[in-house]
């Protein structure tokens, strides 16, 4: 309890000191409910995981009445609130701090309430900032004032003790809330371990098929690694792709990749049923955009090195489009235009409405809420999983929050969908490997990543292991030039930066365009790293039909930050003219217009230096926004063997019986560079076809 003081005041003390601004308002009187009672209403403040939280608590007759959050800007799914897209609030896959830590406050009258697992930055910032209310109570003044700034999320505070004085403030608050639940051994058909994008799309396929499901989730709530995707999908979409067209580079890429001299049987057969599909196409209408299921496997495969198993490439882009329709179906909205998302190296993708991954997490969640065959268990760990003594793998044991152990058993099977390990840095480091991994000069663990800390572990992995799993391609790691420069995290920036690669320019430091702007991911990171400070700068202007106006009202980046918030902060530089924005990112003008200059000319000759594909758009008017973006860890393409029915399998190549597996857990399908917009996809196919069989199995 003393180290659970200590943190909250000394974060309150380090609000204080940092703070530049007092609190205008620290009480409020309402009107007295009777002659005895009197309300009254304090303000608190404390940053949260993004930016601060503001809280309004009400105190009657010694007692907290109400505990209200009346500013914050917490991650949608994480610390805040989930909502889908007619704007209903979902809770079936776990409450967020925002909505559950003030209620629990109130229930307890304590201060004293575990974080939500997965959410700590957002519930301690709720608790401090509640705490800094009740000091206020107490003294009847401003005794701590609210910050403005925000604290760093590894923000590490240091223990300093307490006065008299504000122990005996707090103490009154600060008895231990008791919330304990049981659980006791169950089972189900089907068990998913992981409640991601693919342990929920897993959990609807197999209800779909008739099982009856339980999902283990260890954090507070579902959504993993998916909830903070750069939302897009990748399938090829003849409708949707009939405004795009073709071009001689585009025509030359794929004469490369049919003249390449196959690596074996299947790459072979591939190549000839995408030549006689160009046949085909061209003969009907040259000019248009040539797509179809087999050159986008073409491209997957050639696109990680043909490290890949192409079986299960085939499996994942011939059923993207079926994956693709089922999602909507289920409620997953796109946007009515087709973009060539960051590393899609095709226009094929579809950009999901809703901001980040929140509209694929929600819509599951629209389905699961109405199904009664599906359970979410959140708060609870899956250590480990065993065979039964008919060899057959069936029992998971859990831990819960408060450390009760437990085990589901499964009637059908087990599906494995914990997510990669991009999050667990002994792992990156020890799967880095010198001979096989592109990436062996770099220790792994001391780039950020675009991963939650709390999701991408690995677990899965040891878990399947332990089963006698193979794995595969473990020393292929993904990473993304589109890391913000704060901590790596994808999010505080305008929203084309993933899907309107056609409609942007990378820069370095100096002005200079330095790479393809539609490449592979691994390129482009290698090409960003040789660059001054290994930075560079995404350039946008106001043309193209993706442009979004950042002076409107509604305007926010992907993760919800306003206009003001972006530039002050430095996410992102606003000038109306090359010249105001040259000076402003320490440019040399003529440098950074003439790089314009001659990008705008190769998008009249359709022709580039670097080998861009992408001539949609110029680069002509303001405003022009520039983002700053470093290299974080993004994905890992390497994990448990399967088979194109989601089986794992073991180091003989045979099915381990009972168990399954789907999403950024599995290796073999991306190879050595995963193209954008094909981890969703991933996640969808795959977790679609383990939940089908899982069901039936
Ligand atoms: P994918 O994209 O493959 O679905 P995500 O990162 O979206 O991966 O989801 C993986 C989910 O699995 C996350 O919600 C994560 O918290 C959960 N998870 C990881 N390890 C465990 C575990 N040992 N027990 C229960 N849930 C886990």
């Amino acid at each position: 309890m003393k180290k659970l003081l200590s943190l909250f005041v000394s974060i309150l003390i380090t609000v204080s000191l940092i703070s530049c601004n007092v609190s205008s308002v620290s009480e409020t009187t309402v009107e007295a409910k009777s002659d005895t009672s009197t309300e009254s209403v304090f303000s608190g403040a404390a940053p949260g995981y993004n930016g601060l939280i503001e809280t309004l608590v009400t105190i009657d007759n010694d007692k907290i009445k109400d505990v209200t959050i009346t500013h914050h800007s917490e991650t949608p799914g994480i610390g805040g609130p989930l909502l889908d897209s007619s704007g209903k609030k979902l809770t079936v896959g776990g409450e967020s701090p925002i909505d559950l830590i003030p209620k629990m406050i109130v229930d307890n009258q304590s201060i004293n309430i575990d974080a939500v697992s997965g959410a700590t930055a957002t519930s301690y910032g709720i608790l401090h900032a509640v705490s800094d209310a009740l000091i206020k109570a107490n003294y009847r003044v401003d005794a701590v004032t609210a910050a403005t700034e925000v604290l760093p999320p590894d923000y590490e505070p240091k223990e300093v003790d307490l006065s008299e004085e504000e122990r005996a403030i707090l103490d009154k608050w600060l008895i231990k809330a008791d919330f304990d639940t049981f659980h006791e051994d169950t089972k189900s058909d089907v068990v998913v371990i992981g409640g991601g994008g693919a342990g929920l799309a897993a959990a609807i396929s197999a209800s779909e098929n008739g099982a009856n499901v339980i999902v283990i989730e260890k954090n507070g709530e579902v959504g993993g690694d998916t909830l903070v995707c750069g939302a897009i999908y990748n399938a090829p979409d003849e409708e949707m792709q009939k405004k795009l067209v073709m071009n001689e580079t585009k025509k030359e890429i794929i004469e490369k990749a049919l003249n390449e001299k196959p690596v074996n049987d299947e790459h072979k057969e591939l190549i000839d049923i995408v030549k006689a599909k160009l046949n085909e196409h061209n003969a009907k209408n040259e000019s248009e955009l040539f797509d179809s299921k087999e050159w986008f496997a073409l491209q997957t495969y050639n696109g990680g090195d043909k490290k890949a198993n192409l079986s299960l490439v085939k499996t994942l882009c011939y059923n993207s489009y079926d994956g693709l329709m089922w999602i909507k179906n289920i409620g997953v909205k796109f946007f009515d235009f087709i973009s060539q998302g960051a590393g899609s190296l095709w226009e094929r993708t579809h950009t999901n409405t809703m901001p980040m991954g929140t509209g694929f997490i929600s819509s599951y969640l629209d389905k699961i809420e109405s199904s009664d065959k599906i359970k979410i268990i959140t708060n609870t760990t899956a250590l480990n999983i065993k065979k039964d003594e008919s060899g057959k793998v069936s029992i998971v044991e859990c831990k819960d929050k408060y450390g009760n152990l437990f085990n589901i058993s499964a009637n059908k099977s087990i599906i494995i969908a914990t997510g990669g390990f991009s999050a667990n840095p002994s792992m990156l480091d020890n799967y880095n490997t010198k001979d096989s991994s592109i990436w062996s000069d770099i220790t792994l663990s001391t780039l950020p990543t675009t991963n939650r800390t709390t999701v991408s572990g690995g677990d899965g992995i040891e878990m399947g292991k332990n089963v006698g799993a193979a794995l595969t391609d473990m020393s292929e790691i993904q990473l993304l030039y589109l890391g913000n420069l704060e901590n790596g995290d994808l999010t505080k920036y305008p929203p084309r930066c993933v899907n309107g690669t056609d409609q942007v320019i990378f820069i370095n430091k100096l002005g200079e365009r330095f790479t393809n702007e539609g490449g592979r991911r691994d390129d482009i990171c290698s090409a960003v790293l040789k660059e001054p400070d290994k930075t560079f700068y995404i350039l946008e202007s106001a043309d193209g039909d993706k442009y979004v106006d950042i002076y409107s009202d509604e305007f926010r980046s992907a993760d919800g930050f306003s206009l003001d918030y972006l530039i002050e902060n430095n996410f992102i530089y606003v000038a109306d003219t090359i010249k105001e924005l040259a000076e402003k990112l320490n440019m040399n003008p003529d440098t950074l217009q003439k790089t314009i200059d001659d990008f705008n000319s190769y998008v009249d000759e359709e022709s580039d230096p670097y080998g861009r594909t992408l001539f949609s758009t110029k680069i002509e008017h303001g405003p022009f926004v520039a983002t700053p973006r470093q290299v974080s860890v993004h994905h890992t393409m390497g994990g448990l063997k399967i088979d194109e029915a989601a089986h794992v399998l073991d180091e003989n190549g045979d099915i381990i019986e009972g168990l399954f597996a789907a999403g950024e857990v599995t290796g073999g399908i991306h190879g050595g560079n995963r193209l954008g917009g094909n981890a969703v996809v991933d996640t969808v196919v795959f977790g679609r076809i383990a939940g089908k069989n899982a069901a039936n199995p």
